[in-house]
């Protein structure tokens, strides 16, 4: 059972869209200590009330184990205040730039202490159900990593995912209709590569202001494409960073052995599919036509560079 003496110990996927964090977060929740959440943030946005589907092929109030969380979380007295109400502090608190979060200690106290108090009794619930110390959270955002930091009751440790921003623009570039039981909630239009840009930069300039804030030693940058190229490395680095041993896992990855989805909510469709396996791919040379790369290039080829992608 989780030990109540310590603050929950928060394994958080930071970065942008498209970046690999569903497999991610599903590799890590093969781990018997883990309990693998998927985007934590959505669940009051849109998965709960919307009554979108788990992993599992269930929706989430009907899944065994975001059904019971879901309904501790909501039963508690103090969580008087209606989802609507508790989205729209996380809208406030969770944005890159956020009054809310900055001026925690002045007029914003109140708003704050209200959004840390309902959040920490998400995690609550969510370990309580599990029964496992510590949650993977494939939020994303880097705002609200910031504000589980804020909050000072949480051990948090955060993976910075980082993939080349160009595989992004031409993941983005692709529109999906709604096919729900397929894990796609809603219409996905198609992206241009210039919009991409400037978004990948800015939330990845975000994650790394994590870094300065959590500490060096609680902050791991990763780039995707090397950690599908060698998982041992990559997780051998992830147990440093979360104190634990992700050996059998990378050497089930290494022989090519499919991962499992058990109970993630929102995050990509790739979370619908019974087994996957680690596969790379670099297609977006073919996907991205000579102008689309010469934009991405022209707003996002100074931080490509930065994070070690060649020119392409
Ligand atoms: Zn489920």
């Amino acid at each position: 059972m989780p030990d109540r003496t310590r603050p929950p110990r928060i394994v958080y996927i930071a970065g942008y869209g498209r970046s690999g964090s569903t497999l991610l977060d599903m590799i890590l929740g093969q781990h018997p200590a883990v309990v693998s959440a998927g985007e934590v943030t959505t669940l009051s946005r849109h998965v709960w009330p919307r009554r979108e589907y788990c992993s599992c092929g269930k929706t989430a109030p009907e899944c065994e184990r975001w059904g019971e969380i879901g309904s501790t979380w909501l039963a508690r007295p103090d969580d008087a205040a209606s989802l609507p109400a508790y989205h729209r502090l996380q809208a406030d608190v969770e944005a890159i730039v956020s009054p809310v979060r900055l001026l925690r200690r002045t007029l914003f106290r109140r708003a704050f202490d209200r959004y840390a108090a309902r959040t920490l009794s998400l995690f609550d619930a969510i370990r309580s159900q599990s029964g496992k110390d510590i949650v993977i959270d494939s939020s994303k955002l880097p705002g609200r990593a910031l504000a589980l930091h804020a909050t000072g009751a949480v051990d948090l440790r955060v993976i910075h995912l980082v993939r080349d921003g160009r595989g992004v623009a031409a993941s983005m570039l692709r529109p999906y209709e709604v096919d729900a039981k397929a894990g796609l909630q809603k219409k996905l239009v198609s992206k241009p590569a210039f919009r991409t840009a400037i978004r990948w930069c800015l939330v990845n300039l975000a994650a790394e202001m994590l870094r300065r804030r959590v500490g060096p030693q609680h902050y791991l940058q990763i780039r995707y494409e090397d950690f599908i190229a060698d998982p041992r490395a990559g997780l051998a680095a992830i147990g440093e960073l979360t104190g634990l041993d992700f050996a059998a896992i990378a050497d089930a990855l290494v022989r090519g052995d499919a991962i499992h989805p058990v109970h993630q909510i929102a995050g990509s469709r790739l979370r619908m599919t019974k087994s996957i396996r680690l596969e790379r791919s670099d297609d977006w040379r073919t996907r991205l036509s000579p102008r689309q790369r010469a934009h991405f290039d022209l707003l996002g080829g100074w931080l490509l560079r930065r994070y070690g992608y060649p020119k392409g």
